[in-house]
């Protein structure tokens, strides 16, 4: 493929055109790498920081010169659908268009909450009109789980009736989900047969959905995958990730090339919100073969040895809780683990100053030692001196 040349704030990348790959059983070929329009300046945000339109429009359109072809939005991400509508005015028919329902979320936190097949139209015509468009490609049922699936979303007269008629006159083109259920849900909901695809997590430090990324593409489901980075925490930089290959760039550069080097993944969504990213993304995902067999497998054994270490540190039960000073123990303890086991120094620091935050800081400078927290927890794990080391790690600027 051709290559072209990538400009952004005082760099210039020689970038090839990105790879494209089989949706499933649909027909439609995604670029290896989607745009997740999710993001500020996309999402709008609040009336006194409303985000960059101008930069929103720039860097879709960069991502489309580069060959992209693959938007994801959804009617919860604030304003996104009419940013992204904005763009799709002049190049509709170069774009896979995927969003998403209003979220299911309600149903599991407001008991009683009805999302009634009239509220489910309600939005896609609101979806239809902000983006300007009269067909959606992949339309997704947003953050389904097993228990709304069965409850609710397939139960007769309820939303999936209404979908069917929309599959029927074709302005939606293809249902699908995005998931944080369980793999074993996971796995239920590919075996309904109802999806043609779906979006879910899988990345270099969560690799749980293993298994039913490749049952989705063994049944035929167009696989994309969201938190390639890890939302963010693969952006920082580690000497143990990058040197674990000679020819890594990046973090996210191999962070990336990790998750396409699955030939279960149909594509990666990014959420870029700066040109550089967009350039650089970009060039990751126009490699044709993001990892070798060799490189592969001295990805996953570095992955495993850092496994063994998180079996040795805190798992995340929450046994040890409440704590009567109110230090988010587990919480804690994983902002250590980015520190010690993946070398995430910057993004550990990031997620211990989130807990130092705000009216009521949750971290472990508040830990009075008075050792309740440690008679509860199964590893047997020294949490006392644990929060020290963490407190003189990560409470640096
Ligand atoms: S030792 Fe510290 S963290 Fe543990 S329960 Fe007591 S105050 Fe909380
Ligand atoms: S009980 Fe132990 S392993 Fe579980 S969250 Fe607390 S510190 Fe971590």
């Amino acid at each position: 493929m051709a290559d072209c040349l990538g400009i952004g704030p005082g760099s210039v990348w020689r970038v090839c055109i990105i790879q494209h790959r089989s949706y499933g059983k649909t027909g439609l070929k995604v670029s290896a790498l989607g745009f997740g329009a999710m993001r500020r300046p996309f999402y709008g945000g609040d009336r006194d920081k409303p985000g960059d339109e101008e930069l929103a429009s720039a860097c879709l359109h960069r991502y489309l010169e580069l060959g992209g072809n693959l938007i994801d939005t959804a009617r919860a991400y604030g304003d996104s659908e009419r940013r992204v509508g904005e763009v799709l005015r002049s190049r509709r028919e170069q774009v896979i268009l995927s969003t998403k329902n209003a979220s299911l979320a309600p149903l599991r936190y407001r008991p009683g909450y009805v999302f009634t097949p009239d509220l489910w139209q309600q939005h896609l015509e609101q979806s239809f009109e902000a983006l300007g468009v009269d067909y959606i490609d992949l339309y997704h049922v947003h953050d389904l789980s097993w228990e709304q699936y069965t409850g609710h979303f397939a139960q007769p007269g309820g939303p999936l009736d209404l979908v069917q008629r929309h599959l029927d006159d074709g302005s939606i083109r293809h249902l699908c989900f995005s998931c944080h259920d369980t793999p074993e849900n996971l796995i239920q909901l590919i075996d309904e047969g109802v999806f043609s695809g779906m979006l879910v997590q899988y990345n270099l430090l969560d690799r749980h959905n293993e298994e039913a990324l490749a049952h989705a593409h063994e049944r035929g489901l167009g696989v994309n995958i969201m938190g390639p980075v890890a939302g963010g925490r693969l952006a920082s930089p580690s000497e143990r990730l990058t040197g674990m290959l000679e020819n890594v760039k990046s973090v996210p550069d191999i962070a990336l090339r990790f998750v396409l080097s699955s030939p279960h993944v149909s594509c990666a969504l990014s959420g870029m919100n700066d040109l550089q990213m967009v350039e650089e993304n970009c060039a990751t995902a126009s490699r044709e073969e993001p990892l070798t067999p060799e490189e592969h497998e001295l990805v996953v054994k570095t992955l495993e040895d850092c496994q063994r270490l998180l079996g040795l540190y805190c798992t995340g039960c929450g046994y040890c809780l409440p704590c009567p000073q109110g230090v988010a123990i587990p919480d804690v303890l994983a902002a250590l683990n980015l520190e010690r086991v993946w070398g995430l120094t910057d993004s550990a620091r990031r997620a211990y100053r989130r807990l130092s935050a705000g009216d009521k800081p949750r971290d472990a400078s508040l830990c009075v030692e008075c050792g309740e927290c440690e008679g509860k927890c199964p590893q047997k794990l020294p949490i006392m001196e644990q929060l020290r080391e963490a407190h003189s790690l990560l409470s640096v600027e």
